[in-house]
């Protein structure tokens, strides 16, 4: 029988091997994994656990929120709020920092997550996931975090991964050194290596962008689009797929595995910032990728460079094979001139 790798052997000898994480890392990771693992069970549930469909109620960016949105987030923050890792934590499902209860004790990190990515095809069994990030925190424990705390570019980011709810249940892992994939054996409850060192094809022939909103989009992402669909007979000189599956770690992931870009971009009917949000969407999924060999920019500068002015702040995000992305980029670099 091969020696099969579980997420814990992985997380002690990484950080082994790494002269910069604490001790206590590997153990934030573990509660998170124990977190989404029963996050994936409810979402296995469906309409057996009686928990599709909307909540009543809406989050603070004005989102209907469905039930498992509201059920995920809770599982978070119950999984991890007593562990004594965290001095704070953020999630897309509260309008302001999660602060540690005043008897447990707080520690050196903060997490910040997408409780359920994509919950708007929960109830067509599609796809969804959950989205973290892990920042260090450096302020006086004895304090609460303040918003300012979390307003740390995403190359501070010390490790960011997101977890699949899919055919099968997949964590896909960075913490500085590469970009790994675990696949969930639900025999033992266990995440097992299944997909080390990820890296991104270079070459590629697919693009994902909601074409709907094409109206709205800027001149460089016209451009680029435009001619994607001249396919064979226009300056690419090949022929282009279109994918859109509307659940940001299901495009992620395909990317990751197949190459292409997502795109996300300005659209200029709906605001002037884009539609995913910097903290836990946007800056984990660019780290996953920039360590997978890709490239994240909002079009106009890296995504991974952004100081952060608001929790909840959006983004435009051009994710992908390197190729692809540097010549979004450089259509707008050109555009400006
Ligand atoms: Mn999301
Ligand atoms: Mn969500």
């Amino acid at each position: 029988m091969t020696h099969s790798i579980n997420l814990t052997q992985f997380i002690i000898e990484q950080q082994r091997k790494s002269s910069n994480n604490k001790a206590d890392f590997s153990l934030l990771l573990n509660d998170i994994a124990l977190a989404c693992k029963k996050i994936s069970h409810l979402v296995n549930k469906g309409a057996l656990m009686g928990m599709l469909g909307d909540a009543d109620s809406e989050n603070i960016q004005g989102e209907v929120q469905k039930k498992l949105d509201i059920i995920s987030h809770e599982i978070m923050e119950e999984a991890l709020n007593w562990t004594g890792h965290l001095s704070g934590m953020l999630s897309e499902e509260m309008e302001h920092p999660l602060q540690i209860p005043s008897n447990q004790p707080k520690g050196s990190y903060l997490a910040l997550f997408d409780p359920l990515d994509g919950s708007s095809n929960i109830d067509l069994n599609l796809t969804v996931g959950s989205i973290f990030s892990i920042l260090r925190y450096q302020g006086d424990k004895k304090k609460d975090v303040a918003e300012q705390d979390f307003f740390q570019k995403g190359s501070e980011q010390v490790c960011a991964g997101f977890v699949l709810y899919g055919p099968s249940t997949m964590m896909i892992l960075t913490t500085g050194q590469g970009v790994d994939g675990f696949t969930l054996d639900p025999d033992i409850g266990e995440f097992i290596l299944t997909h080390p060192k990820i890296t991104i094809p270079e070459e590629t022939a697919e693009f994902a962008i909601n074409m709907s909103n094409q109206r709205f989009w800027e001149a460089p992402v016209q451009r680029y689009v435009e001619e994607c669909l001249q396919g064979k007979s226009g300056v690419r000189d090949k022929d282009f797929n279109m994918r859109w599956i509307a659940s940001l770690v299901a495009e992620v992931y395909r990317v990751l595995m197949r190459g292409g870009i997502f795109m996300y971009p300005l659209d200029s009917h709906k605001s002037t910032s884009g539609r995913l949000r910097l903290l836990y969407e946007a800056n984990p999924m660019s780290f996953i990728v920039e360590q997978a060999g890709g490239v994240s920019s909002t079009g106009n500068e890296p995504i991974l460079g952004i100081t952060p002015t608001s929790l909840h702040q959006r983004v435009p995000l051009i994710l992908g094979s390197k190729s692809e992305v540097n010549r979004v980029v450089g259509y707008h670099h050109t555009s400006k001139n």
